[in-house]
């Protein structure tokens, strides 16, 4: 992806000492190039680090080491990690070009996920919603539309949580004889998809999304000696499983034995094998 560096004189120089903790997404209600002009006008006294359109480019204004002129007045905030003091200091804005109500379009949301991808990467922002966050969260009066409806969180956060922006905890293969799966490492234990490593070890799998629990089933034709329970179910209160995305994650060997396998661990390989 090529950012267009475009610079602003709205912006203040520096972050008096504060991390950068968190993405504000936020959409014109104009469009180009008008937008990006007035962006760059000294009279609009407002900015934002970046600007992704709706062709998909990427400009950005101001360094993410110095502070943009994004969050406005704070109104009514309902974000959880606003502590009083000036969220520009502590955020990176993020500009959409789109007129109210509007969602974005294709180029532009792939333009804008890569960008996330990186800012997440190299700040090491947590992907989640306190972290990630619209403009509505600091004004939740006047700026209850900045993104707007049209903003494709959901899609955002999935695709996110897929990618290994995200998630910065080392990485795991999980062998089921046929299958590799990619797992990961959190507290010294390691972690699986539930549903792919049942699959991979021919159980169903029901997804029940009311109480977020799978219920797995074993194959008809399941050694009986291996089968110490009809069905296995892993409820995300239990288990210590993790949602990342859409997906479930649980620890492996807790899930591969309750369903009657055993596990090793290679540690040169970083692999679990489920036997
Ligand atoms: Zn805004």
């Amino acid at each position: 992806m090529q950012i267009y560096w475009v610079p602003s004189p709205n912006y203040s120089s520096g972050r008096r000492g504060r991390k950068i903790i968190a993405i504000v997404n936020h959409i014109t209600a104009g469009l180009m190039p008008g937008t990006l002009s007035w962006l760059r006008n000294p009279a609009a006294k407002a900015s934002a680090h970046y600007l992704v359109t709706k062709a998909g480019d990427v400009y950005q204004l101001v360094k993410d080491e110095d502070t943009a002129w994004h969050a406005g007045i704070i109104n009514r905030p309902s974000w959880s990690l606003y502590d009083g003091s000036n969220p520009n200091y502590y955020t990176i804005g993020i500009e959409h070009e789109a007129l109210a109500g509007e969602s974005l379009t294709e180029p532009q949301y792939q333009a804008t996920f890569e960008l996330h991808c990186r800012l997440v990467k190299k700040h090491s922002i947590s992907v989640d919603r306190n972290h990630i966050i619209g403009h509505y969260c600091l004004d939740s009066i006047n700026r209850r539309n900045d993104p707007g409806p049209g903003f494709p969180w959901n899609r955002l956060f999935n695709d996110l949580a897929r990618s290994d922006a995200a998630d910065s905890s080392p990485k795991i293969i999980i062998n089921t004889g046929n299958n590799n799966i990619n797992g990961f490492l959190k507290e010294d234990r390691a972690y699986g998809p539930v549903r792919e490593i049942a699959i991979a070890l021919g159980w169903q799998v029901e997804w029940l999304n009311e109480t977020k629990t799978a219920v797995l089933l074993p194959p008809p034709d399941k050694d009986d000696s291996k089968a110490n329970a009809a069905r296995v179910v892993i409820a995300s209160q239990s288990l210590a499983v993790t949602i990342l995305g859409d997906k479930a994650f649980a620890p492996v060997r807790q899930m591969a034995e309750a369903m009657g396998y055993r596990i090793d661990w290679d540690g040169e390989t970083k692999t679990v094998r489920i036997t």
